[in-house]
C-alpha cells in the first residue's frame, strides 16, 4: 500500500523560546525577525469571548472544534465556561476527549462513517449524533448500543445570507425532518432538531424565523422534542463588517424559541465567534512589485478565507529599522505558492513606501486560519507563540506599529 502526505499534515507550528511567557507581538518579531509565518495567539480572548457567549445564551454552548482545534484554544475555550464540544469527526473526538476526560462530546456530522460511530461510542463516551435521514439513522442504531442515545435532526434552511451558505449540502426538508423525529423517537433518550443558518451571518432575525420553522416542523411531527440546536453562525467584525451586538442575536432567539413547546433546552454550535479575536498571522514582504506584494502566507495557509472567499482582516505594517511613510497606498497580497489562485485581493491598505523584508500583522485568523493550513508546495512551516496583545479588530485605514526595539 503506498502512502501519500495527507493534505492536513502539515509541519508543526514552531514554539520559539522567548524569555518573557507572553510578550508583545512586536517584541516577537524584533526579537524572532521571522522569516516564516508567525502565529500569535491571545488564548486570553478566546477565553472572555467564551465566557461572554456562555453567560449571554439561554442554553448549552457547544464549542464547533473544525473552527480552530489548537489545543490552546481549546482549553482557553474551556477555561471560558464551555464544557460541550461539536466534533464532526473521530480524530476531533479523540483530540477533545484527551484533553478532556469530562467533556460532553456531540458528533453533529450529519454523514459518519460506520467506524466513527462505532469508536465514539464505544471509547470516547460520545452519545449525542446529528442525522438527517433514514439510512444514516440506521447506521447510528446499529453501530450503538442503545440506552442512552441522543439523536438529533438537523433541517436545511433556505439559502440566507450569512457570507458562507451552510444550506445546499446538509439537512432535511421540513416534511423529511418531521418524519426523521417520528422514526427516531422510539430510540432516542433525548431527541433534538437542529440547523445551521450560515457562517458570519449577519442577520439576527434569521435565527428567528428558522425557529419559526422548527417549530412547524416539531408540531408537524407530533412527537415530543427535548432540544433544539440553533447551530453557529454567530458574526464576528472585519473591516467592512461590522455585526450588531451579541444580544440582538439572544434576543432574537429568545423571540423564536418562544414558539417552541415547553420544556425545550437550547443548545448552540459557535466557532468563529468564539476563536476569531484569538490570532493574528505575521507575514513577511518578500518582493514588492508595484502594487503587489509577494508574502509568506497564503490562502493554502492560514489566509484561505482571504482568498476567493473574499474575507477582509485587520491588518498593520511593523517595521523594525525606521518609520514607514504616513502616505497609504492599496496593494493585493500574493501568497508563497505556485498557484496563481493563492492571491488575496483585499483591499489592504499599508503605508506607500512598504518594502522587502516588512512584516504585516493580519488579525481575527483564530476562525478558520490555523485549521485550514496546508502542506502544499512545501510552505508549511511557522511559528506560534502566545502574546500579550489584545484582539485586532476592524481597523478603519491602518496604523504603523511604532518600531520595536530588539533586547
Ligand atoms: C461549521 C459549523 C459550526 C460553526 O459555525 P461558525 O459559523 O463558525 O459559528 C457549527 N455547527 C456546524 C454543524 C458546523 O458545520
Amino acid at each position: 500500500m503506498s502512502q501519500i502526505r495527507p493534505r492536513g499534515a502539515v509541519a508543526p507550528l514552531r514554539r520559539p523560546a522567548l524569555s518573557s511567557r507572553r510578550p508583545s507581538v512586536d517584541a516577537v518579531v524584533a526579537a524572532l525577525r521571522p522569516e516564516e509565518p508567525l502565529h500569535c495567539l491571545r488564548p486570553q480572548a478566546v477565553t472572555t469571548a467564551a465566557r461572554a457567549f456562555t453567560a449571554a445564551f439561554p442554553g448549552d454552548v457547544l464549542y464547533a472544534v473544525k473552527c480552530n482545534a489548537e489545543p490552546t484554544m481549546l482549553r482557553a475555550i474551556a477555561a471560558g465556561g464551555v464544557a460541550h464540544f461539536d466534533c464532526a469527526s473521530e480524530a476531533e473526538v479523540r483530540l477533545v476527549r484527551s484533553l478532556f476526560p469530562e467533556a460532553a462530546i456531540h458528533f453533529m456530522h450529519p454523514v459518519k462513517a460506520r467506524s466513527a460511530i462505532r469508536n465514539a461510542w464505544q471509547q470516547h463516551g460520545v452519545r449525542d449524533f446529528v442525522l438527517d435521514t433514514d439510512d444514516e439513522l440506521t447506521k447510528i442504531l446499529q453501530e450503538t448500543g442503545g440506552g442512552d442515545l441522543g439523536l438529533v435532526v438537523r433541517l436545511a434552511l433556505p439559502k440566507g445570507n450569512a457570507a458562507y451558505d451552510l444550506s445546499g449540502k446538509f439537512g432535511a426538508t421540513p416534511v423529511e425532518a418531521a418524519a426523521l423525529l417520528r422514526a427516531a423517537r422510539p430510540h432516542a433518550a433525548r431527541l433534538g432538531l437542529s440547523f445551521h443558518v450560515g457562517s458570519q451571518c449577519l442577520d439576527p432575525a434569521a435565527w428567528t424565523r428558522a425557529l419559526v420553522l422548527a417549530a412547524e416542523v416539531i408540531a408537524v411531527a407530533g412527537v415530543a422534542v427535548e432540544i433544539v440546536d440553533v447551530g453557529g453562525g454567530f458574526p464576528v467584525a472585519y473591516p467592512g463588517s461590522e455585526p450588531p451586538a451579541l444580544a440582538a442575536f439572544m434576543e432574537a432567539i429568545r423571540a423564536g424559541a418562544a414558539l417552541l413547546p415547553e420544556g425545550v433546552r437550547l443548545w448552540a454550535e459557535p466557532g468563529r465567534a468564539l476563536v476569531a479575536g484569538g490570532a493574528s498571522v505575521v507575514v513577511q514582504v518578500q518582493s514588492r512589485r508595484g502594487d503587489a506584494l509577494y508574502v509568506n502566507d497564503g490562502v493554502y495557509g492560514a489566509l484561505s478565507d482571504a482568498g476567493a472567499p473574499g474575507f477582509r482582516f485587520p491588518h498593520r505594517l511593523l517595521r523594525l529599522d525606521g518609520a514607514a511613510a504616513e502616505m497609504t497606498r492599496v496593494f493585493t497580497l500574493f501568497g508563497p505558492t505556485c498557484d496563481s489562485a493563492d492571491v488575496m485581493r483585499g483591499p489592504w491598505t499599508l503605508p506607500a513606501d512598504v518594502a522587502e523584508g516588512d512584516w504585516i500583522e493580519i488579525g481575527q485568523l483564530g476562525a478558520y486560519g490555523t485549521a485550514l493550513r496546508t502542506a502544499f508546495n512545501g510552505f508549511d512551516r511557522a511559528h506560534v507563540t502566545e502574546v500579550s496583545d489584545s484582539p485586532m479588530l476592524a481597523t478603519p485605514g491602518y496604523e504603523v506599529a511604532a518600531p520595536a526595539r530588539a533586547a
